[in-house]
């Protein structure tokens, strides 16, 4: 008998189910977000069975909205919607009835749908004890299939559409494409890390990638207020929030970056002003990050992009700290680093034309190849230890929340 009471999504956790003794955990964290991202559906039921998590929705819930929503959950790799044939106290004749009416009855919605012509049957039996082996399961389905739709003929090698049959303990699916996700792991499962997070493009593909691998993100965001507007810092703030739309509520650190940089100005050669400037805000970063728990620093940076990111100036900024920076961009290419920001939809918000605090008290001609004694000589000018705390006294907090899913 067909499921008709409710929709039935069947989800793939790829990567997550193959950590051995770790797996219920990861599969556990998968359906505790899941759930969460499905909360406004109420009645919803997602459930583990066997390796594969099944999502039970009503039947006014759209399609696409489930496929949207579960599909940004990290640890998703594939989200199939499927037919769900109850085969319980059926004997195995009874069962391929049933299975076979119902692969005839989505074949016919498949007509409708999309006018296939042809079609072919990827059969598989994960209940080993049903007494009928896959081939003949799929030859037997593309039977039911033919004689319900005298339309369709069989092309196993460029089908139309391919119909998988999948037969369980007590149920069969039926359901053709998957809905590819993120992949990645359960958010959750790998600590938690501190975004240097700017207006632009690159910062927040980076918290984008370490998130996608399970970490918690917090951010820290740096302006130059008066110098910067308050319409910058809604930028970032928008930027966070998309962000937040994949890897959860984000706190947001917002420090006033001015007395430093006037300080640097003042004090130091021009053509190191930007490579002291990163300098304090990886400094101020590890603090915020110490203070908030979180267990590494992430950039934006990608080598040889401007000259604060020669190998020699990401040398000079790495030694500004003692705790690990993360820079997932480090070797990709400006293109492919625009391609996943659309991807993720962060590109059309980094875009606006916004002054940065960077863009404050720009060199003219900055050091590329900053040698690291020369700069330390440069910082023992300022009085760091007091610009820092001043600077962190300062600093404001915000919760950012995920923006609405469109
Ligand atoms: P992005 O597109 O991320 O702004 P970028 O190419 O403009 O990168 P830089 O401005 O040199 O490069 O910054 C490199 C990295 O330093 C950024 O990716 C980000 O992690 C950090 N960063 C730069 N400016 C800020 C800022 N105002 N606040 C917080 N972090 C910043
Ligand atoms: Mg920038």
């Amino acid at each position: 008998m067909i499921n008709r009471d409710e929709k039935i999504f069947i989800v793939r956790c790829g990567e997550s189910a193959l950590k051995g003794d770790n797996k219920s955990y990861f599969e556990r964290m998968l359906v505790q977000r899941i759930k969460k991202f499905l909360k406004p559906y109420e009645g919803t039921a997602v459930e583990r069975n066997d390796g594969l998590i099944f999502v039970r929705t009503g039947t006014d819930v759209p399609d696409e909205d489930v496929l949207k929503r579960v599909g940004r959950v990290f640890g998703v790799d594939s989200i199939s919607p499927a037919l769900e044939v109850v085969i319980e106290d059926m004997d195995a004749e009874q069962a391929i009835d049933e299975t076979g009416r119902a692969a005839a009855e989505y074949a016919m919605g498949l007509i409708e749908k999309r006018g296939i012509k042809t079609f072919k049957i990827d059969a598989r039996r994960a209940d080993k004890s049903f007494p009928i082996e896959s081939p003949m399961i799929a030859r037997r389905m593309g039977a039911y299939v033919l004689k319900g739709c005298k339309v369709l003929k069989v092309d196993v090698h460029e089908p139309d559409a391919t119909i998988f049959v999948n037969i369980r303990r007590g149920r069969a699916y039926v359901y053709e494409g998957k809905v590819r996700g993120f992949g990645g792991l359960p958010l959750g499962t790998n600590g938690k890390g501190l975004v240097l997070l700017s207006g632009g493009i690159d910062s927040p593909v980076a918290a984008f990638m370490m998130s996608h691998r399970g970490m918690y993100i917090d951010a820290v965001h740096f302006h130059s207020f008066p110098y910067t507007s308050e319409r910058a810092h809604e930028k970032v703030k928008e930027l966070a929030s998309i962000l937040a739309g994949y890897c959860g509520r984000i706190r947001m650190h917002s420090i006033n970056l001015l007395p430093i940089q006037e300080q640097i100005v003042q004090n130091c050669p021009e053509e190191e002003t930007t490579i002291l400037v990163r300098r304090f805000m990886m400094k101020i970063a590890e603090r915020v990050a110490r203070e908030e728990e979180s267990m590494m620093l992430i950039t934006g940076e990608s080598l040889g992009q401007v000259a604060s990111q020669t190998a020699e100036a990401l040398v000079v900024t790495d030694q500004a700290v003692s705790m690990p920076v993360m820079r997932p961009l480090i070797a990709m290419d400006k293109v492919d680093i625009m391609d996943m920001a659309r991807e993720i939809g962060t590109y059309d918000v980094s875009i606006q034309p916004y002054e940065d605090c960077c863009t404050v008290f720009l060199p003219r001609h900055p050091v590329t190849k900053p040698r690291l004694e020369r700069i330390l000589a440069s910082e023992s000018k300022l009085d760091c230890e007091a610009l820092i705390e001043a600077a962190l006294a300062e600093q404001e907090i915000e919760i950012i929340y995920q923006k609405d899913l469109q």
